[in-house]
């Protein structure tokens, strides 16, 4: 392919990608905003793979024989829940090949390889400034993506502890060995040429250890925006490659990532209602699902009801707002949530769906789940449209909702999560609440709202007790 032909397709590329982000935004089009990315990605690898630099196909073959058996292997067998572990998991690798690039480009331009392959002697010797910071930065930032992800993975997953690993000192130290490898790779920028090749393998060996190192005190809650700034990270790694291949294509690609990653961990921060700061260096949260506190060692008393009683409540109600949590992915209760909609609506019901930014475990979780069992996108409305509505609504259905149905996040200062905006579920007339136990959410703060002589609990499975319920609402009468 001739190098117009190339620049002509990773053009279309780059233009694909932005439409792709494009659709992303909006879950009408999210799926066609995920196909144009595929298709961007396609043409970007055929381009890539045509370049004349390329001397021998076999190990490009492996590795994409190989990358695709593992990467659809892995797709087709996880469940939704562990996607973030999943997205985690791919980062490390994007990190690691971002890394040996620079580390081999870097040994490729200064002459350093120690056996004469085909590449070294074709290789154009001499390292100038610009090549000298791409890689630094890109290296540094890829190692750190290789094992800050793999430490989100660890934790995610439950084999290194959820809960924040802290220290006295941790910041000072970290923050230190941030400026003293930055410092390493002012040097190196400085004297291209001479700089000795410990250094930049210091840098890279610095960039591993503070993936570890700053993740660590960072509480599983926070890890779904410790992965999209990694993600970030990555893409600004994959920006600097570009800078020293002198490759448009990654540069564009990589700088759209790292701006799309950045924000959207801003966007995730901000409905937590916390600081950028407080979620890297704050230590928040425990690894969820704690058992909720008592009061003076009793028991909290509380109305636990029946399918039964639940199955009435609606039955009476002209209005419903079903709000679904983390639970509702756990027990892939959607499409028996999907079937008590339409057997509500078929008794004359209005049923809406509330959607909180942050209810499940990434960003559009919800969305996506709802998406599938075919809910239509005009019963979902976000927390600015719903909030005033709950005080008109006769029954509110929490399905394993529990942090942004918390009041506590309005009135209590002691509570970690307050000051995150959360629905006003408490005004409805009535609150039935599935979930398997009175077991707190992923911050671990006690629930009030659970206790409210206006909550109903139906504790069990909520695909379970929606199936139930199903039952109940068609054998039904009238209003
Ligand atoms: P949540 O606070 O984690 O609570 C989920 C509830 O689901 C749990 O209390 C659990 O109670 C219940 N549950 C689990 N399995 C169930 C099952 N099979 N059937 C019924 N109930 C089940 O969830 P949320 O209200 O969706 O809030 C999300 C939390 O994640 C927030 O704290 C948010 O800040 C955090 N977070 C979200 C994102 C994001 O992008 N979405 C990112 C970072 C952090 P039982 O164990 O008693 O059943």
């Amino acid at each position: 392919m001739g190098d117009a032909l190339i620049s002509l397709a990773y053009l279309a590329s780059s233009i694909l990608f932005i439409m792709c982000l494009r659709g992303l935004s909006s879950p009408e089009q999210g799926r066609r905003g995920v196909f144009l990315g595929e298709l961007g990605m396609f043409i970007a690898v055929i381009a890539t793979v045509a370049k004349k630099e390329i001397i021998s196909y076999e190990w490009i073959v492996a590795g994409l024989l190989l990358g695709s058996t593992i990467g659809t292997a892995i797709s087709l067998k996880i469940p939704m829940t562990k996607m973030p572990e999943r997205i985690a998991f791919s980062h490390a690798f994007g990190g690691l090949a971002t890394a040996l690039v620079g580390v081999t480009e870097y040994h490729k331009l200064r002459g350093l390889f120690s056996v004469a392959t085909e590449a070294s002697v074709h290789a154009e010797h001499g390292i100038n400034r610009l090549s000298m910071g791409a890689l630094g930065f890109e290296v540094f930032l890829g190692s750190l993506t290789f094992t800050g992800s793999i430490m989100a993975f660890g934790k995610l997953q439950g084999f290194i502890t959820g809960a924040p690993v802290t220290w006295k000192g941790q910041n000072a130290m970290n923050i230190g060995a941030f400026f003293g490898t930055i410092a390493l790779l002012v040097y190196q920028v400085i004297f291209p040429e001479t700089a000795p090749t410990w250094m930049f393998m210091v840098m890279c060996a610095s960039g591993l250890a503070l993936g570890v190192l700053a993740v660590l005190p960072i509480g599983g809650a926070d890890m779904p925006v410790v992965i999209s700034l990694l993600n970030s990270y990555a893409g600004l790694a994959a920006c600097a490659t570009g800078f020293a291949l002198k490759s448009n294509i990654l540069i564009i690609s990589g700088a759209l990532d790292g701006s799309s990653g950045l924000l959207l961990s801003m966007m995730m921060s901000k409905a937590m209602n916390r600081s950028f700061a407080n979620v890297v260096f704050g230590a928040f949260g425990t690894a969820g699902g704690t058992a909720a506190p008592t009061t003076g060692g009793a028991a909290r008393s509380f109305n636990e009801a029946t399918v039964e009683d639940a199955g009435a409540v609606l039955q009476a109600s002209q209005s419903v707002i079903v709000v679904p949590g983390y639970g509702m992915a756990v027990s892939q209760a959607q499409h028996a949530v999907r079937d008590l909609a339409a057997a509500l609506e078929k008794r004359g019901t209005e049923v809406k769906y509330a959607i909180h930014p942050v209810a499940g475990r990434m960003p559009g979780h919800m969305n996506v789940l709802l998406a599938e069992s075919n809910v239509p996108y005009d019963s979902l409305y976000d927390l600015d449209m719903i909030n005033d509505d709950f005080a008109r609504t006769d029954a509110v259905l929490v399905v394993g909702a529990n942090d942004v149905v918390n009041p506590g996040a309005k009135t209590d200062t002691s509570s970690p999560i307050y000051g995150m905006p959360v629905f006003n579920v408490e005004q409805a007339r009535s609150v039935i609440v599935l979930k398997r136990s009175m077991n707190t959410g992923f911050s671990g703060a006690e629930n009030e709202l659970f206790f409210l002589p206006n909550t109903m609990m139906v504790l069990g499975d909520a695909k379970k007790t929606i199936l139930a319920l199903v039952s109940e609402v068609k054998g039904g009468g009238g209003h």
